[in-house]
């Protein structure tokens, strides 16, 4: 985008904030921070003062900015309509050209992310090498590898690649029952490289609704991470890709099993590219074929196409809404009545189903701390919720959550299709 552009998205959304402060109620950052500069408010008037051509400490402006996860809570309680998110994101990319990227963000984003042949190469590296230097697999999860150097990852937990990434061997069942068309399902990153199996039950899901399942190949990831720190160019490399890639068949349905994925699809990628253009046309035909699998699974699931189970050790169930499936993807109630319909009495909500995990793209990275801290609110409505099993429908939310199977012994986190298989009679 240019810098008229983006700065015009800037000045629309400072100038319509009233300053009423209501963002700061549901701010994950604010809540934590508490600090007025760090809120969607504080962000808006650091923002003003820039274009005001004020003075400020360069290195201060960019750390304020890094503190946001994208999430668009604020954008959801104001009133005045101000989506403070779009102008955090502007001034990212605004700055991106000012302050730059730091080298190795700028190699992620901009060469290894748009390349599957060298992601999937560089992650079994990385797995490797936290192997090597940090303390081994987890035994208490036994799914992660620790690694403590990184600043950042202090404490934290890295998820182990998977042995077969599904891009290797995709599952493109034919469908089943009667035909409804053909679906291409998008993997993303999480569930292709770290939970390959979430795909596999997507592919057999969508064949079960009566669809012919096809995954290109040369899909790449979804771009939401470059696009959210700013590197547009790179967002954008990412996006000519997957427009290429899944639109090649002429698809009835381009299924994500990922709320992030599914909101860069349907959203970041049309605004990626000018209206003038032609790549404008078709993200947006593109996004007009996006949905979620859960959302797909419960507009066309025939009735007892779910097949009803017992949760392991008949423990509990509950759901983690992930941001931007529910703000942006709007499936909120679907995953609930799904899950009902398999665990019945055994699917429990969790005070505060709606907070914010932290995770946030690379913001877990930027801020640690205050992603720590935001996590810690959900561990605190898991543990009230008493379930020993937490489902959440986005790669990242499912990482990040992760880290709390290493606090409470046992608990599982599980994206909602390990609960959700379809029977028999879907044939
Ligand atoms: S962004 Fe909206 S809710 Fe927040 S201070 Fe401005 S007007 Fe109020
Ligand atoms: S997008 Fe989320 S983290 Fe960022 S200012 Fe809004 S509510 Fe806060």
């Amino acid at each position: 985008m240019d810098r008229e552009r983006l700065n015009s998205i800037i000045d629309e959304q400072a100038q319509r904030c009233v300053r009423c402060g209501k963002c700061r109620s549901v701010c994950p950052v604010f809540g934590e921070a508490l600090s007025e500069p760090l809120s969607a408010r504080g962000k808006l008037s650091l923002l003003r003062a820039l274009q005001d051509g004020e003075r400020l400490d360069p290195r201060q402006v960019v750390e304020r900015l890094e503190a946001c996860l994208l999430c668009g809570r604020c954008a959801e309680v104001c009133n005045a309509g101000v989506e403070p998110q779009l102008a955090i994101r502007a001034a990212r990319e605004l700055l991106r050209g000012r302050e730059g990227l730091g080298s190795l963000w700028r190699l992620a984003y901009e060469q290894v992310l748009p390349r599957p042949a060298l992601l999937g190469p560089a992650l079994r590296i990385a797995t490797r090498l936290a192997a090597l230097t940090g303390s081994g697999p987890d035994e208490g999860s036994g799914i992660f590898y620790r690694l403590s150097r990184p600043a950042a990852m202090e404490g934290r937990a890295l998820p182990r690649v998977s042995g077969e990434f599904f891009i290797e061997q995709p599952s493109q069942p034919r469908a089943r029952g009667e035909r409804r068309g053909k679906a291409v399902l998008f993997c993303g990153c999480v569930h292709n490289y770290v939970e390959p199996e979430v795909s596999h039950a997507t592919a057999r899901m969508v064949a079960a609704l009566g669809y012919d399942v096809s995954v290109p190949t040369d899909q790449c990831c979804c771009g939401l991470a470059a696009h959210g720190a700013g590197d547009a160019p790179a967002a954008q490399r990412m996006a000519r890709r997957n427009i290429d890639a899944l639109l090649r068949d002429d698809p009835d349905w381009i299924v994500t099993n990922c709320g992030s994925c599914g909101a860069m699809l349907k959203h970041g990628l049309p605004e990626l590219f000018e209206h003038d253009d032609p790549q404008r046309e078709r993200a947006e035909k593109l996004a007009s074929k996006v949905i979620d699998v859960l959302d797909l699974v419960d507009r066309e699931a025939r009735p007892g196409l779910i097949r009803r189970i017992e949760p392991e050790g008949g423990g509990k169930v509950t759901y983690h809404d992930s941001c931007h499936l529910r703000l942006e993807m709007q499936v909120r109630d679907q995953p609930r009545r799904l899950l009902r319909s398999a665990l019945g009495e055994n699917f429990v909500e969790m005070p505060g189903a709606q907070l914010c995990c932290g995770s946030g793209g690379a913001f877990s990275l930027h801020c640690p701390q205050l992603s720590r801290a935001i996590l810690e609110r959900k561990l605190d409505g898991v543990r009230r919720s008493g379930a020993q099993s937490v489902a959440a429908a986005c790669g990242g939310c499912l990482l990040q959550l992760r880290d709390m199977a290493l606090k409470i012994p046992g608990l599982r986190v599980e994206h909602p299709l390990y609960w959700l298989e379809p029977t028999e009679q879907s044939d």
